[in-house]
């Protein structure tokens, strides 16, 4: 019996193993990666490492065994069938009889192109009959630090969410609330609606982002269409620019700012302040 972790060498899936060797002895974790060679230094603190491709179902043949704890990351490669890279982690799931596996979802309240892949996966999870939990994931404060250099250099946000707020949090939070998910017990069925204790504004971002660097940088609201071609003028995929300008939409919308505290609750402390992560991003 093993907590697994699939995905497990980006960004959330190091976060969370590292908050499950808190408490969780190393030989009963198991990262799975596309490239165990990036994961030696988790083989080397006692992490099994073994190879797993959602493009290649037989890589998970024997991989799960019964009575496993499983989180399954979703994927990030978008030109692909994302739904079907994760069902062929939920019929391994099933056909091995796990005792859990959690999903990396989106918000509920999130609605448009990036919700589509999270939604048919919890309904391919649903269908599955396997105990699952619903990990829905607020927005990264990591999302919203990105802009911090570009603001710096050009003065202005520019973004397409008009006076929206975002409760976003830090990645470690979410990896912390899914440590707790696959360490603790009566998750089963369970779907949580996780996003930072406190909402913000792009207003209010570019007044604290002003405020410790010293340097005056303001928000610059635009249309979702303006924005898509700023964001193609920068080379980004048209699809992927259009999936990135809806979210803005989303945000101006209020879907972005869950007032849940299911993310505190889970991990039994606050979450990450945005100041604390724009002070990380201005101080590395
Ligand atoms: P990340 O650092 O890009 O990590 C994504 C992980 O997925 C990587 O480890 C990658 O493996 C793995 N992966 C991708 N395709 C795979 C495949 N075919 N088979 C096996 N593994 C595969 O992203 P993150 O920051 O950890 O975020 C985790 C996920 O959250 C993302 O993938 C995305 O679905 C979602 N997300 C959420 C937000 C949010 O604000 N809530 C924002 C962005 C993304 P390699 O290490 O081998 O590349």
């Amino acid at each position: 019996m093993s907590i697994v972790v699939t995905g497990a060498n980006g960004r959330l899936g190091r976060l969370t193993i590292a908050e499950l060797l808190r408490t969780v002895p190393a030989r009963e974790i198991t990262a799975v990666v596309r490239t165990p060679g990036k994961a030696a230094d988790l083989a080397g603190r006692g992490v099994t490492v073994v190879p797993g491709d959602y493009n290649d179902p037989a890589s998970f043949d024997g991989l799960l065994r019964a009575g496993d704890k499983v989180l399954l990351i979703s994927g990030n490669e978008f030109h692909r069938d994302i739904v079907a890279q994760h069902q062929v982690v939920i019929d391994a799931a099933a056909r091995a009889d796990v005792a859990l596996l959690a999903y990396t979802s989106l918000l509920g309240t999130i609605s448009g192109p990036v919700s589509v892949n999270h939604r048919r996966t919890e309904a391919a999870l649903r269908a599955r009959g396997l105990p699952h939990t619903l990990l829905r994931n607020g927005l990264y404060h990591e999302m919203a630090t990105d802009a911090v250099a570009p603001a710096l250099r050009t003065g202005a946000i520019v973004r397409a969410a008009g006076q929206g707020r975002v409760a976003s949090a830090s990645r470690a939070d979410y990896a912390a609330a899914a440590a707790a998910v696959l360490t603790g017990t009566g998750h089963e069925g369970a779907s949580y609606e996780l996003g930072g204790d406190t909402a913000w504004s792009f207003a209010e971002l570019a007044e604290e982002i002003s405020r410790q660097s010293g340097t005056s940088v303001v928000y610059r609201p635009v249309t979702a269409d303006h924005y898509e071609e700023l964001l193609t003028a920068t080379g980004l995929p048209q699809p992927i620019a259009h999936a990135v300008a809806a979210l803005d939409l989303n945000v101006a919308d209020g879907e972005c700012a869950t007032r849940s505290g299911d993310l505190s609750r889970l991990t039994g402390r606050p979450t990450t302040p945005l100041a604390h992560a724009i002070a990380t991003a201005l101080h590395p």
